[in-house]
């Protein structure tokens, strides 16, 4: 096309002679010294009935320069600009068809030859297009070269990574033994810890509740006998076992396991544990030693008091009767108290030993973990490298250098994203969440144009509709650019992507010169 228009200026030198409105590839029909026969083939009549004004075939032929025949044409030379058939019915109409004025011979319309103008403009917009075309396709190559370039660096680089991805497993491998050599003297050292802190825990305890068992010892025997005898044991009534609020001598000797008396020894081994729960101090219970608790920190080894057998007794649900009891007994005396307040769960700090057995073990995991967070990185790279050194990125790899960019354009509404290869979004111009309008899913031009269009898919849901999805039109231009965004239907988009690698190859220099003429 260009090349023909090219050559048009040309054209007004070979005038050749021939009736109105033919055109000059059929001006053979049309000679003068025999008679016309309708292009049609239906009729012959004389040369001098052509162009008379009045209709004689039925395909219009013998009036091509009036308008005569409703079904005729006329065809305007245009010289300078682009030839062209009009209807017969537009010939002497009073408007001007033809750039060259021609089909108003007789109106009385003075049409003014605008076809030089036309063609220059034309020839102009052309050449334009044909400038940006040859720039397009120029940086395209440049674009082609680069990515080969780029892409054999990405592939060393590749191999690279893959033979330090070796080198990287190993090292994981043998921090990962370390660690777990270190680990295992770790776990004894503070199983061991605990263990004592455990030990001294319960020894406190088994001492406190020795105390706490002498204490009321002393404060049951009133006659300071060195034994509790029933009697002594009656004094508090809160032991009642039967639930009638007092204590009876058989309930007293029952407690007693039968014995009508006991010393110090067999009330802390056999009766104490039958009655702490219930038991009631009558002296304010500051004497029970409560910041015991600091020091086992100080003892480095456990001291076992003598008495091995201590049985921690749960609560019984005796509710009824104790709150029975407590309505008999108006003083808000407390209850013992369990012997382990909060702060003995507290463990005491690492010795020295074992704190360095911890640092050194956690020395090791860290090691082992920055290790293993280096191999991920790796393995990450090595995936993206991969992936984009096999991807499909048109005939010469010319649109690799759109991946990892990103091209907006602004609306009235909105800003709409397009990051090639990856995704396209839309998002409110003034603030507001993207919708996504789709993830690249393929190539999606004709199937002799693949590389035409872009298709991503699977874009955010349409209320009560499908998901939306995104059709990239590819088109030739220097700079990279979105130049248009539209829905021409619902939920489905269309962009437009100016890129040189859109670029196709121009036709060879037109020549200068040349023996064409119009067809
Ligand atoms: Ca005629
Ligand atoms: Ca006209």
């Amino acid at each position: 096309m260009l090349l023909l228009l090219l050559l048009l200026p040309l054209c007004w030198a070979v005038e050749v002679k021939r009736p109105r409105g033919v055109s000059l590839s059929n001006h053979h029909f049309y000679d003068e010294s025999k008679p016309f026969t309708c292009l049609d083939g239906t009729a012959t009549i004389p040369f001098d009935q052509v162009n008379d004004d009045y209709c004689d075939c039925k395909d219009g032929s013998d009036e091509p320069g009036t308008a005569a025949c409703p079904n005729g044409s006329f065809h305007c030379t245009n010289t300078g600009y682009k030839p062209l058939y009009i209807l017969s019915s537009r010939v002497n109409d009073g408007v001007c068809d033809c750039c060259d004025g021609t089909d108003e011979y007789n109106s009385g319309t003075v049409c003014e030859n605008t076809c030089r103008e036309k063609g220059r403009k034309e020839k102009e917009s052309l050449q334009q297009l044909a400038e940006v075309t040859r720039e397009g396709f120029r940086l395209k190559k440049i674009l082609i070269e680069e990515w080969k370039t780029a892409r054999e660096e990405k592939q060393s680089k590749l191999l690279e990574l893959q033979a330090g991805k070796k080198s990287l497993e190993d090292q994981v491998e043998t921090l990962r033994t370390a660690k777990e050599e270190a680990e295992r003297p770790e776990k004894e050292a503070k199983d061991q810890h605990r263990k004592l802190w455990e030990e001294q825990q319960a020894a406190a305890k088994a001492r406190r509740e020795q105390e706490l068992a002498a204490s009321a010892f002393q404060e049951l025997d009133d006659n300071m006998d060195g034994l509790v005898s029933l009697a002594e044991l009656q004094t508090h009534p809160e032991l009642d076992t039967d639930g009638d609020g007092g204590l009876s001598e058989e309930e007293a000797q029952a407690l007693l396991s039968g014995d009508t008396q006991t010393d110090t020894t067999s009330f802390y081994d056999r009766v104490w544990a039958a009655i702490r729960d219930k038991y009631r101090s009558e002296v304010p219970p500051t004497d029970v030693p409560v910041p015991e608790v600091t020091e086992p920190k100080e003892e480095k080894l456990p001291v076992l008091p003598p008495t091995e057998e201590e049985e921690e007794e749960e609560e019984e649900p005796e509710e009824e009767e104790e709150e029975e009891e407590e309505e008999e007994v108006p003083p808000p005396q407390q209850p013992l108290q369990p012997p382990s307040p909060a702060e003995d769960e507290k463990m005491p700090p690492y010795d020295e030993e074992t704190q360095a057995i911890i640092d050194a073990a956690q020395e090791a995991r860290n090691k082992f973990e920055e290790v293993e967070r280096s191999l991920k990185e790796m393995e990450e790279s090595i995936r993206s490298l991969e992936q984009e050194i096999s991807f499909d990125f048109g005939p010469s790899g010319e649109f690799a250098y759109l991946y990892s960019q990103c091209y907006e354009l602004t609306t009235n509404e909105y800003v709409y994203r397009l990051c090639p290869f990856k995704l396209v979004s839309q998002k409110p111009k003034h603030g507001g969440s993207p919708t996504s309008l789709g993830t690249w899913g393929s190539w999606a031009g004709p199937d002799d144009d693949k590389f035409s269009a872009m298709k991503y898919e699977q874009g955010t849901g349409c209320w009560q509709g499908p998901n939306r999805s995104t059709t990239v039109r590819l088109l030739c231009g220097k700079e990279t650019v979105v130049t248009s965004t539209t829905e021409p239907s619902r939920c489905e988009y269309l962009m437009e992507l100016m890129t040189p690698a859109a670029c196709p190859e121009p036709p060879p220099e037109a020549p200068t010169d040349g023996d064409h003429d119009e067809l």
